[in-house]
């Protein structure tokens, strides 16, 4: 059976990133892109957050350059998805890893950078829009819509975040809550309630997304009273949580009820000896693409310095 150094599970920033940084320290890497290769950025138009770009960039051209940065070194990206692992207990053993198909390879070490998944409500009009109005990310998107009115879908830490960030750029922020309550912190709650341009609204869900190509509206239908109301938007943001993709994991590798990886403090070792994880799998605080590049670097170090320590 094929004998890999290091396999990298995932082709998002942290996938890629990891692979600049294993390539670079001869561990020759081997990217396994997944279904969606770039990962969640391919689904994003501009990203103007991500350091080094002055004028921004398209998600799926910076996808393309991360990948291009890391085969520069040497770097294997294989479209394959792995569907199965057996990750080994003791220090020094291989890790197998199926990929679909029936192929196996071993590896020494394992890096899983393989991202979460937003939720949507999974309405035709909403899967329509996406990318002409309808994120969900308003740290990305947010500030395209300075001076706009958008609404936000969610009654947690994210939607409450994220309604503020908006209410700082945008107009007016109109927050659809489905329950009579907030999911939130009191704290978080705090501050939605003290904004000025946040109309909350509770009770309330999106019938429809109104618009052909981009958005302009959205249908509400009141949960208890049935009433519904038409509300012109430009932008809307769906916060109602991301799904990590661990599901391959369970039983294998610690994760805390959501679902998502459990890392060793500061650091991206996991409860397998020579398994790392790096990125969103491991990151429902930040979610960001630099967050994401960075613990893909660490990831890198931590199996250089493991295999290091197996010599
Ligand atoms: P949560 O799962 O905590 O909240 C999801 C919210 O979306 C809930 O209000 C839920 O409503 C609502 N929702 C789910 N499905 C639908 C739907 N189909 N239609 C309408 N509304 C829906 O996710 P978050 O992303 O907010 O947070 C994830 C984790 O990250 C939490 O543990 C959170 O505390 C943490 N976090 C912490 C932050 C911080 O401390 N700064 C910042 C961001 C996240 P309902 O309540 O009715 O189920």
């Amino acid at each position: 059976m094929e004998r890999l150094k290091t396999a990298i599970i995932g082709s998002g920033p942290a996938g890629y990133t990891a692979a600049i940084y294993a390539a670079r320290a001869d561990l020759q890497p081997v990217v396994f892109t997944g279904m969606e290769p770039g990962g969640q950025l391919t689904t994003t138009t501009e990203v103007d957050n991500f350091p080094g770009y002055p004028e921004g960039v398209d998600g799926p051209s910076m996808m393309v350059h991360l990948q291009q940065q890391a085969e520069r070194f040497g770097t294997e990206v294989r479209i394959a998805y792995i569907e199965k692992v057996d990750f080994a207990m003791d220090k020094g053993s291989l890790h197998t890893l199926h990929i679909q198909g029936g192929e196996q390879v071993q590896a020494e070490t394992v890096i899983i950078s393989t991202g979460a998944t937003a939720k949507y409500l999974g309405l035709p009009s909403e899967q329509r829009l996406r990318g002409g109005g309808v994120s969900a990310c308003a740290v990305c998107d947010g500030f395209f819509y300075k001076g706009q009115d958008v609404a936000i879908v969610g009654g947690g830490d994210t939607a409450a975040e994220e309604a503020t960030y908006l209410a700082n750029i945008c107009n007016k922020v109109t927050m659809l809550v489905r329950k009579g309550e907030m999911r939130a912190s009191k704290a978080m709650q705090h501050r939605v309630n003290k904004a000025e341009n946040i109309d909350l609204r509770y009770y309330s869900e999106v019938e429809e997304v109104i618009g052909e190509s981009v958005v302009e509206g959205l249908r509400i239908k009141n949960n208890q009273t049935g009433d519904v109301e038409e509300i012109g938007i430009t932008g809307l943001f769906i916060a109602i949580g991301h799904k990590p993709n661990t599901d391959i994991f369970k039983g294998q590798l610690e994760m805390d009820d959501a679902g998502y990886l459990i890392t060793e403090t500061k650091s991206t070792h996991t409860n397998r000896p020579g398994v790392f994880a790096s990125g969103d799998v491991q990151d429902k605080e930040y979610r960001q693409a630099v967050t994401a590049a960075g613990t893909g670097c660490m990831a890198a170090l931590d199996a250089e310095r493991y295999l290091q320590s197996l010599t």
